[in-house]
């Protein structure tokens, strides 16, 4: 059986990962369930370098196991808000922003108050995901996926994480914390990178197949 390893140690996005890419029917692990234990370090400057620093991490420390052949594949993402009227702000650093262990209620009013009195047309912003894809021959394949919206007023909703509260989305008229995680799931920048990588990994599946 094709084995994805995905390098994250979040619960969430394994969960959604393993509902997207359910028709593989590849067998998808954890970097954890892989055996790979590692910190790794993201000093890129680019949603999309850092995927590929993590992707590229994991794909060595499995290098030459005898488990990681042909049928495998190493993914990794990287993800964040980009504020337009911010300069793109806090982009690659989302989760470092006010430092790791700032509650993100925290960082959210704080992007509130530096916003505030700037309209709701120059509020737009995004959830950027980069996705890369690196297989044992150091083959690599990149995907990018993102969802427009604007920073709202208040923080709002009870659902999803990090700066959901805040990323309100006009076409449904309520932030993404206030949409269930199956709605969420089905428009999110990481469903839309993790979407264009499907026919990637396919291909790649069928030709090993053949
Ligand atoms: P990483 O991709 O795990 O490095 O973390 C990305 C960071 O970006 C998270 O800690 C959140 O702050 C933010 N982020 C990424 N995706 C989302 C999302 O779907 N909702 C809210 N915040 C997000």
């Amino acid at each position: 059986m094709y084995k994805i390893i995905f390098a994250t140690g979040n619960q969430g996005k394994m969960r959604e990962i393993r509902a997207i890419l359910q028709d593989t029917e590849a067998e998808i692990l954890s970097m954890k369930e892989a055996g790979v234990y590692l910190a790794i370090e993201e000093d890129g400057t680019t949603f999309m370098e850092n995927a590929i620093i993590k992707a590229k991490a994991v794909a060595q420390a499995l290098a030459g196991k005898e488990e990681f052949g042909a049928d495998c594949v190493v993914l990794a993402d990287d993800s964040g808000l980009e504020i337009d009227c911010l300069g793109g702000e806090p982009g690659v650093y989302s989760a470092r922003y006010l430092g790791e262990e700032t509650p993100f209620a925290v960082k959210s009013q704080d992007f509130l108050r530096r916003l505030a009195g700037v309209a709701d047309e120059k509020r737009t912003a995004r959830f950027v995901c980069a996705i890369a894809a690196v297989w044992p021959d150091g083959e690599t394949v990149t995907t990018l996926g993102t969802i427009e919206g604007r920073i709202g007023h208040e923080l709002k909703g009870d659902n999803g994480f990090g700066y959901d509260p805040i990323f309100y989305l006009p076409e449904y008229g309520c932030t993404a914390a206030e949409l269930t995680d199956e709605e969420k799931n089905a428009i999110s920048h990481r469903s839309r990178a993790l979407e264009q990588m499907k026919p990637e990994l396919m291909k790649r599946m069928s030709r090993k197949q053949i």
